[in-house]
């Protein structure tokens, strides 16, 4: 195996992520280097040392948080320039996603220093891939305003999505978030909940927003926890559905094979007839 215990670890940032609930979910990649490198830098470092103990890792640890980001950078940034390995660790999950990382990252790049990630858990790739939600392509927001209004107006702007729509909730906010959901995407739109992922009371609930609200409102259990919300995009007529799927089918297949070719295949693939198909794949060619 490259980078063996016995070997010394190259001096870079390490972005390790760590578990999401389950103490288990950590690969045994991040436990080598959480034990090799000179200081592991995290966002809260007493329950980052909870982690370390339960795994039998004792290790240096400094403070990084998003109020003092800048500062840990330089800091990182000297220590790496001396030689020493430095991991860098969130609360949970993967860093630089809705948690500090990203600013640590940006400077140790602008100075050459070389940045390694360690992947594992997330909450948003956990709920994408046990929900079942139109997966073509997901768009990942994190966490919504607090204010209703602000939080509205973000719900507004990302409303015709083309794709699954990603937000990270807090439990006290999480039924007056589902309420402005229903306000303003209408009872109809479908939403997965993923609660309380890799833990003891893992919930994970999809239906309509009206049948989601009335729900999670009749059962205060459900409110509490950590939360990933899901929202399907708005459903299209089967018309421009299969003219999606029909354009998405044609640019692959025109990027490797001739017209006549990739025209064959994709009436094959679809639910449109030849010549629709045809004469859609003219009109993308002339637009190339
Ligand atoms: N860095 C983390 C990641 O990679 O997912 C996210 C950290 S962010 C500060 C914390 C939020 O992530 C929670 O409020 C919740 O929305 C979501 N989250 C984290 N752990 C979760 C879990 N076990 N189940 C559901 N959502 C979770």
């Amino acid at each position: 195996m490259e980078n063996s215990t016995h070997t010394a670890l190259e001096p870079a940032l390490y972005v390790v992520a760590t578990p999401i609930g389950n103490m288990q979910d950590i690969s045994l990649r991040a436990l080598d280097v959480l034990r090799r490198v000179g200081l592991v830098a995290a966002e809260d470092t007493r329950h980052s040392a909870h982690l370390l103990a339960h795994h039998g890792i004792s290790n240096k640890l400094m403070a990084v948080h998003e109020h003092n980001e800048q500062q840990s950078a330089q800091l990182i940034l000297q220590k790496i320039q001396q030689g020493i390995a430095v991991a860098l660790i969130s609360d949970a999950g993967t860093p630089a996603i809705s948690d500090p990382g990203a600013v640590v990252v940006d400077v140790l790049l602008k100075h050459a220093v070389r940045v390694i990630p360690v992947p594992g858990a997330s909450a948003v790739t956990a709920a994408m891939s046990a929900t079942g939600m139109p997966n073509h392509g997901y768009l990942f927001h994190g966490f919504l305003p607090a204010s209703a209004s602000q939080r509205k107006a973000t719900l507004q702007a990302l409303a015709e999505q083309a794709y699954t729509v990603v937000y990270y909730e807090a439990p006290h906010r999480i039924l007056a978030c589902i309420k402005d959901m229903r306000e303003v995407l209408g009872e109809q739109r479908q939403i997965a909940v993923a609660r309380e992922l890799t833990k003891q009371f893992e919930t994970i609930y999809r239906g309509s927003l009206a049948e989601v609200f009335a729900w999670m409102q009749a059962d205060e259990n459900q409110q509490r926890g950590e939360f990933v919300l899901l929202l399907a995009p708005k459903q299209t007529s089967n018309a421009d559905a299969d003219l999606k799927q029909a354009q998405h089918v044609l640019s692959i297949l025109l990027a490797e094979l001739p017209l006549k070719q990739a025209v064959k295949l994709a009436t094959e693939i679809t639910a449109m007839k030849k010549n629709q198909i045809y004469e859609l794949a003219l009109k993308m060619k002339q637009d190339e």
